[in-house]
């Protein structure tokens, strides 16, 4: 019965740094000590000590028994260290800033995996300029970050888009639109299909995303599609940003989501596991099919055949953690701003009758991904 843990070390969307992207995960039946995959690498050390403050019994499986038998709980630093690789969706400072400031702090060497174009920006960041020389494309220097290019990689026989990145973990990493670098370029960030290697079970795990609908260069309908024919049994867990409330103008937008943005993106998926189902259900059909490579006049023609399929129920049995929330400085909302998202994405969601199941991220929340026979399931707990 393989499965993750998860540990939402930061989730917010800045500004407030001690909050910024951080998600430790672990397979289930393993120690956190022995060996921790980093999502993201904002908020580090500092917000781990102020966590186990406030949770002394986080990482209560890993407590040091001492030589006299009593129990000693762990410290900030201890947990980081156990940190074996990082895997990184974009170059944007509240994603990569634990990388400058704690890299060289702890003790050790660790690896950075992310596409080619976020390890190019990590490189120069951590190059002796701004912050000392740290990081690497060789592991032969004798630095505390190496740098891996996930960018067409390949290890596993059975899918040449995932790549091997901690015993037992593989990942295939897509690209994604979120914003722009000027008026001709646009800002690359990457979702992560998060694999475990021994169940091909998954989840997926947005890094900041535009919407398809205002991107210059669109990349969600392509991680939808992949995922569709995987949704609810082999994948049913999706981390995904909506980093403002209900009523921002596209023209503000910044490369991020809103709830009803994000519920137009629920709905190419929901249409999309519509496409897939049927798909599978047509004679000559193989669920080994790689939807990818369909020619696109051939998934057009299918769709128009289809189009008057109701995605009701489509998305049942799906979980979305809603992350990246951007602080409500102004405290306009009574409640904490992540809440507020949630609950308008919910309503906006529940109109649509998909059945899929919208959960806020809280700061220090332990989220248990399950993988039952037949079913599989996530639940999560407050901190
Ligand atoms: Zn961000
Ligand atoms: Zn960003």
């Amino acid at each position: 019965m393989p499965s993750f843990d998860m540990i939402a070390l930061g989730c917010g969307g800045g500004p407030s740094e001690h909050n910024l992207s951080s998600y430790l995960l672990k397979p289930c039946d393993a120690h956190w000590s022995e060996g921790i995959l980093a999502l993201e690498a904002g908020s580090g050390i500092g917000a781990l000590d102020k966590l186990l403050r406030e949770q002394p019994t986080l990482f209560e499986s890993d407590q040091i028994q001492l030589n006299h038998g009593e129990s000693s709980l762990c410290t900030a630093m201890e947990v980081y260290s156990w940190i074996r690789c990082f895997l990184v969706s974009h170059a944007h400072l509240d994603h990569i800033s634990g990388l400058a400031f704690t890299a060289s702090t702890v003790g050790g060497r660790r690896t950075v995996f992310g596409l080619r174009r976020c390890l190019e920006i990590v490189e120069s960041l951590l190059s002796g300029q701004l912050w000392p020389r740290l990081a690497s494309w060789n592991a032969d220097d004798d630095l505390p970050l190496t740098l891996q290019d996930l960018t067409g990689r390949s290890r596993l026989a059975n899918d040449a888009k995932y790549h091997s990145v901690f015993p037992g973990v593989s990942v295939r990493t897509m690209p994604l639109s979120h914003g722009r670098v000027d008026e001709q370029r646009t800002y690359h960030s990457s979702a992560f299909f998060v694999s475990d290697d021994s169940s091909g079970r998954e989840f997926l795990f947005f890094g900041d995303v535009e919407p398809d609908s205002v991107a210059t260069e669109p990349h969600n309908r392509n991680v939808w599609r992949a995922a569709a024919s995987k949704i609810p049994n082999t994948l049913d867990t999706v981390f995904i940003e909506c980093s403002y409330p209900s009523g921002r103008t596209d023209d503000m937008l910044y490369g991020h989501l809103t709830p009803e943005h994000l519920v137009a993106e629920l709905t190419a998926l929901a249409a999309e596991v519509v496409d897939a189902r049927t798909r599978t259900r047509q004679p000559n059909s193989s669920q080994e099919w790689d939807s990818d490579q369909e020619p696109v006049h051939t998934r057009k023609r299918r769709r128009r055949e289809t189009a008057g399929s109701s995605s009701r129920g489509a998305l049942a049995g799906l979980k979305v953690y809603v992350i990246h929330c951007k602080d409500d400085l102004q405290g306009v909302y009574a409640e904490p701003i992540h809440r507020v998202i949630a609950s308008q994405v919910r309503t906006l969601v529940e109109e649509k009758d998909f059945g899929v199941e919208i959960i806020s991220v809280e700061q220090g929340m332990k989220i248990l991904i399950l993988y039952r026979i037949q079913r599989r399931s996530a639940e999560q707990f407050g901190p």
